[in-house]
């Protein structure tokens, strides 16, 4: 059995549901996680979509099947719900690649510039950030800085590459961190896949790091725009069904293919590369799950004057919102 393929146990998810219930608990869980996770918890999306039902939710208790950066934007979103965290172990190799005290040192060599910062950074980051972004909404987001600003982009070096590209601007200055998964969805093995089934449509879904590289591979000319489409979770979920073709090849982590199987049967869906996997989505289990109901752990908080200068960072993001201008196929393209 893979670790693509559901490890279902009924007893174990309906003693899950059955907790939730008591704890009026809410189980939020990402693309990414594994497929019994994906089936336990009540919403199932991207890092924006779980912020938006971290911050809309009635329940008391979120368990957040994810990684720690995004348990973090749960809880500066909703400071008076109790967010749980399954496994601690839960990080992210891309976030990890700057902290606090290194964005401080950083901005105190180029004093006066704004910084712009991938959501993949841990609050103490955002905190110490102008503004945060998405993947869909960076160009945007760089856009609305007068062209004469410095400007720090971190952590993401694909993405901060993609938007020097397209904004043409010579004065933002990226931060060379990366994301360990997207090793695996290099522009060799897309161009290999790609030439295996000539006439499958090729899906990009950016979230995380894990894809960047390829949106910046693209933009670039290392892989053929042609029958290729950036997708936000919902736009790719959405797509098979529009499309007349039957076949799919998927970059981004390996993660979203349950889903996409679940909700498109009767197309075929082949990842570009399917060890493309992000180890820290994949510790969370249905355990651990059950385990973080039964012990109210672990629980993230975030300190008030930290998660105070963060929120402003997120919510200057969500008020510039996402546009197509990310896409490097053109104003048609849905973008994140
Ligand atoms: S896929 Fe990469 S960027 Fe996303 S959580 Fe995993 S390590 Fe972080």
């Amino acid at each position: 059995m893979t670790i693509l393929e559901a490890h279902h146990d009924p007893a174990l998810h309906a003693a899950i549901r059955a907790l939730a219930a008591e704890r009026k608990a809410v189980i939020l869980a990402h693309n990414y996680e594994r497929p019994e996770v994906q089936d336990v918890a009540d919403y199932v999306g991207d890092s924006l979509g779980l912020s938006r039902e971290a911050a809309a939710t009635d329940a008391d208790v979120i368990v957040f099947c994810g990684v720690h950066f995004m348990a973090e934007t749960a809880a500066i979103l909703s400071p008076h719900k109790t967010v749980l965290l399954p496994d601690m172990a839960a990080g992210c190799s891309l976030a990890a690649t700057i902290d606090a005290d290194q964005l401080r040192a950083w901005k105190a060599e180029h004093p006066g510039a704004v910084v712009v910062s991938y959501v993949n950074t841990t609050a103490e980051v955002k905190a110490e950030s102008d503004y945060c972004c998405t993947s869909g909404n960076a160009v945007d987001v760089i856009n609305a800085i007068p062209v004469e600003q410095d400007i720090l982009f971190l952590p993401d070096m694909f993405l901060g590459a993609h938007v020097r590209r397209i904004t043409g601007r010579e004065n933002i200055h990226v931060w060379m961190g990366e994301c360990h998964v997207h090793a695996g969805i290099d522009p060799e093995h897309i161009n290999r896949t790609r030439s295996q089934h000539p006439g499958a449509e090729f899906l990009i879904h950016p979230e995380c790091g894990c894809a960047t590289s390829v949106v910046e591979a693209v933009s670039a000319g290392a892989i053929a725009k042609e029958g290729a489409q950036i997708l936000s979770t919902e736009g790719m979920i959405r797509r098979p069904a529009q499309s007349d073709s039957d076949t799919f090849i998927i970059a981004t982590e390996i993660g979203i293919l349950h889903r996409l199987r679940r909700e498109n049967p009767t197309k075929h869906f082949i990842a570009a590369n399917d060890r493309a996997q992000c180890a820290y989505m994949k510790v969370t289990t249905l355990p651990k799950v059950l385990g973080a109901l039964q012990r109210m752990e672990h629980r993230i908080t975030v300190p008030d004057d930290i998660a105070a200068r963060a929120r402003t960072a997120i919510e200057r993001m969500v008020a510039i919102g996402g546009t197509p201008a990310t896409s490097p196929f053109g104003p048609d393209d849905p973008g994140e």
